[in-house]
């Protein structure tokens, strides 16, 4: 779940200048000296030998440049379309094609060993570090270290910090070597410390783990990350498709799920090939609403939202891989009368729908889960179509409307 919403966070939006309100969130009221020490001494209890703890010495550091990006922190709301527009245009797709030729061994041998094929793997390869061209810039321990010094999420990264001691005492990786992203994640496929523990896996049979400089082991682990969190071997895991004006717009849910058959009844047709058996379970999900896009999300793509719990990430991740393995690019023609609402608006909705008593709460100007249920709920209530997108028109019924939900 973390490692997701830093990779998100840090890799893929844009960051914009330092934020006091963040920046005055907590305070540290001992000396980085005494926690090191501290930390240090934990760390020896806990198995992490002297000699790895000699050789990361130099990395063990304050870095305020580490703060700074991590205050720092803030997120443009983008829509899938202009999200995955940027992700997945320009040449990642010939990249990602030429990438899954170049490796088609390899990717047949993981797809016969875990049961993710190629499109997969390449898709999340591609998006977390350009098929590893770029892993990032920062000093994975010298990050760690601070951010576990730093009062922000204290537990969280001290735990990433015993496991990146964890890899080097395993002799997985070399101190020298390891250099990500600023949060602490790093290799091809950006794997915080504690998944590569828990899931990096030697392929290429050298008995090291090496998600730095070993493609068949950056591509298998990825594969057995992917398998832990639920990925059913020769399913698919997302589908564009077209949907009828009249379509029970509450049913598109993502934690609503009808089978395949059901979703034929009520109108939806596959937007390219056919769709899969009727009793496959899917969620219909419509990332600007009813009038954009439109795709089935099957039992699969439930990994996609395990490795990212961000839904414009994972949903472009998983159309990605629907693109190298030969879908056509998504419709969108009916975005063009979509009109997003801007942060201010999007606040000023949070507003009103908790004060109508549909919580979402704090109102922070994203448009995160809760406040698409919450917006559901009051879209019901105001007699809307109700496909969980926040319109302008909404906005309006609300702030001209007296009722209270109960
Ligand atoms: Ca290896």
């Amino acid at each position: 779940m973390q490692k997701t919403f830093f990779a998100f966070a840090v890799g893929l939006l844009c960051v914009l200048a330092a934020d006091p309100a963040l920046a005055g969130r907590c305070r540290n009221t001992g000396s980085f000296e005494t926690w090191l020490a501290r930390f240090k001494s934990d760390a020896l209890a806990q198995g992490i030998s002297p000699q790895v703890l000699a050789a990361a010495a130099p990395d063990l550091v304050f870095d305020p440049a580490v703060i700074r990006r991590d205050q720092g922190q803030a997120v443009f709301q983008q829509t899938f379309l202009q999200f995955s527009d940027r992700m997945v245009g320009g040449h990642r797709i010939p990249n990602g094609l030429q990438k899954m030729k170049q490796h088609a061994a390899l990717f047949a041998r993981i797809e016969q060993a875990y049961g993710v094929p190629a499109p997969v793997l390449t898709a999340f390869w591609g998006l977390e570090s350009d098929f590893g061209a770029n892993f990032g810039h920062y000093r994975i321990l010298r990050a760690l270290a601070t951010l576990a010094y730093d009062c922000r999420r204290p537990d969280f990264f001290r735990q990433q910090l015993l496991d990146a001691l964890r890899i080097i005492e395993r002799g997985d990786q070399r101190v020298e070597d390891m250099v990500g992203d600023w949060a602490g994640e790093f290799g091809g496929m950006q794997f915080t410390a504690s998944d590569y523990l828990k899931y990096a896996v030697d392929f290429d049979g050298d008995g090291r783990r090496d998600l730095i400089g070993s493609i068949p082991d950056t591509l298998a682990s990825a594969a057995n990350f992917l398998v832990n969190l639920g990925w059913r071997r020769g399913e698919p895991w997302l589908q564009e498709v077209r949907v009828p004006a009249n379509l029970p717009w509450e049913e598109a849910d993502l934690n609503i799920q009808h089978p395949v058959s059901q979703w034929e009844r009520w109108g939806v047709s596959a937007a390219y090939g056919t769709l899969p058996r009727g009793d496959l379970p899917a969620s219909l999900i419509l990332p600007m609403g009813r009038l954009g896009p439109a795709f089935l999300a099957y039992p699969n793509f439930k990994a996609f939202l395990g490795w990212n719990s961000a839904m414009v990430y994972s949903t472009t991740v998983a159309y990605f891989a629907t693109r190298l393995a030969g879908a056509p690019a998504v419709n969108h023609a009916g975005a063009e009368l979509v009109h997003p609402l801007s942060t201010q608006q999007m606040i000023e909705l949070q507003t009103l729908l908790n004060r109508h008593g549909f919580s979402v709460g704090e109102a922070d100007g994203k448009l995160g889960s809760a406040t698409r249920e919450a917006v559901k709920k009051a879209q019901i209530k105001v007699g809307l179509p109700a496909d969980s997108y926040p319109t302008a028109e909404l906005v309006e019924r609300l702030r001209q409307s007296r009722f209270r939900s109960d």
